[in-house]
């Protein structure tokens, strides 16, 4: 089913404890399991791999999660060997062939649920019903570009042939693609990236964010099991900065897909063009936001301050459609603020396996530190206006406290902060455009939500804002597969959007094919 009838991965109720109890009892054996992760390459590499480090949990240093061995450098030119040729074979199996293997890989992640769950939990500090939404989420990009490989690649399009010649287009796969993805979504983008990459006929380079690299490596277990062949697809596990340059400098690659910061995604980009040989590339790239919610004195308050601590809060704000900074017509500021400040004295910190956790860490002590010395600055400045506090007992996690800052505008704001830091502006009915331009001369366009009860007003400001996914009257986090396809423009990335029609396209070419007949 290509159309709205074509139905995602069923959720689970947490409220429900007959759905609940089933899913904790499933994950209990995983809850002291420890993970052994490594580089899994095609079987002719003879390399030594590099070094093994012990991973440990975000809320909990103390507690190890497991060991991965990293990939060492001289590893990476003969992995591209090895995709170089395992290409060609990957790209005349069937589509039809090639969908199957992602619909078996959906299948084995319901089967491993469980499972993939705790280890989100354990090594991302994933809640429960962010792990919920992230292996729904990577089933349902498996089998939407399933669906959408053999849609678009399974039969040649017919054209015209006036002088008796026959005229078809047809898609084929590229070549070698590196896929670099990030912590905060280590299951689902991780496997969005490859799947269309593979779906669409294309060997892959997986370099997955060190933190949750033992996320990827089940997850690529999981795709060999499937039926994707070692060397079509192979995952290298390390460091960034070393093995992402030698990725990406090499000529064999044809494209790379990357969701990341903004400042990586231009370093690859200019990595990209100054090679000497090899292809004009291609660059999917999902990056930052600087994303705003505009409150006009017609919305309603209650509602906005349940969809504002969703957005800024769940996940702990590390995801990258998270509200950043929430502008609040005059009149409707006082009432939003104090909700919400009440609201955060609520919120509970701790393990993100418990149902009662509202926030969970931060990915680590780096990003900690960042976002706590942002907040720090403005504390001496007297703008914070709501705190929520990290109770003593999670001191040996890497918690951030969610926090609420008073800015005078959004332009104060140079960079990103990926966690759970809310920044407020309030403005004069008579100065909305100005808002709505300072939020364009971002240069970020990713999401952005209007609360408003006048609609010709949410039109308005819909037509004029610059971003990939607006969200009126409800939270801006989320998106779902085939349902809200997800990207952004400018800063935030490159486009076709994931989990979108147009996606795929992006990794394939177009060949027409003419016979004299
Ligand atoms: N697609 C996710 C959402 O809608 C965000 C993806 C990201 O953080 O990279 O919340």
């Amino acid at each position: 089913l290509y159309g709205p009838q074509r139905p995602n991965a069923k959720g689970l109720n947490l409220m429900i404890n007959s759905q609940l109890e089933p899913l904790l009892q499933a994950m209990q054996p995983w809850n002291q399991h420890q993970w052994q992760g490594g580089p899994l390459l095609a079987a002719a590499i003879n390399a030594a791999p590099g070094p093994t480090q012990a991973v440990t949990s975000p809320f909990d240093r103390q507690q190890q999660v497991g060991q991965i061995q990293w990939t060492s450098p001289e590893q990476v030119p003969q992995a591209l060997d090895a995709a170089v040729l395992a290409f060609p074979r990957w790209n005349a199996v069937a589509v039809t062939e090639r969908a199957a293997c992602l619909r078996r890989l959906a299948d084995l992640l319901e089967m491993h649920f469980a499972e993939l769950m705790a280890l989100c939990a354990r090594e991302a500090g994933k809640q429960l019903k962010d792990g919920i939404a992230e292996i729904r989420e990577a089933v349902d990009f498996c089998r939407y570009y399933a669906d959408q490989a053999e849609q678009k690649m399974g039969q040649p399009t017919l054209l015209p042939g006036p002088t008796g010649e026959s005229n078809e287009l047809y898609l084929t796969g590229k070549g070698v693609f590196v896929a670099i993805s990030p912590w905060n979504f280590p299951v689902a983008i991780f496997l969005g990236q490859i799947s269309a990459a593979v779906a669409a006929g294309n060997a892959v380079l997986a370099k997955p964010a060190e933190q949750t690299s033992l996320a990827a490596h089940r997850c690529i277990e999981l795709m060999h099991e499937a039926g994707v062949p070692r060397d079509v697809l192979q995952l290298l596990p390390g460091s960034g900065k070393e093995l992402g340059p030698l990725l990406t400098s090499d000529p064999r690659v044809v494209g790379v897909v990357f969701t990341g910061s903004t400042g990586t995604a231009q370093q690859i980009n200019l990595g990209l063009a100054q090679r000497e040989s090899g292809p004009l590339a291609t660059l999917v790239a999902e990056t930052g936001g600087q994303n705003a919610m505009l409150v006009d004195s017609t919305a309603l308050p209650e509602q906005v301050v349940a969809d504002v601590l969703e957005s800024s809060f769940a996940s702990a704000g590390q995801r990258c459609s998270a509200l950043r900074v929430l502008f609040l017509q005059d009149d409707i500021a006082d009432k939003v603020e104090e909700l919400l400040a009440g609201a955060m004295q609520e919120l509970k910190l701790g393990d993100p396996r418990e149902l009662a956790t509202d926030v969970g860490p931060v990915i680590d002590a780096q990003a900690r530190g960042k976002l706590q010395a942002h907040v720090e600055h403005y504390r001496q400045l007297g703008r914070v206006l709501a705190e929520t506090k990290v109770p003593a007992a999670w001191s040996q996690g890497d918690f951030v406290a969610p926090v609420a800052i008073r800015l005078d505008s959004i332009d104060e704001l140079t960079s990103e902060h990926f966690g759970p830091v809310l920044h407020i502006v309030r403005y004069a009915s008579t100065d909305v455009m100005q808002v709505v331009e300072s939020i364009n001369r971002s240069g970020f366009g990713l999401t952005f939500g209007i609360q408003s009860r006048n609609e010709g007003f949410a039109a308005d400001i819909d037509k004029r804002i610059r971003v990939g996914n607006v969200y009126i009257n409800r939270n801006m986090i989320g998106a779902v597969v085939g349902v809200q396809p997800f990207g952004g423009m400018g800063l935030s990335g490159t486009g076709p959007k994931a989990g979108g029609p147009h996606y795929l396209l992006r990794f394939v070419t177009e060949r027409t094919r003419t016979i004299n007949t």
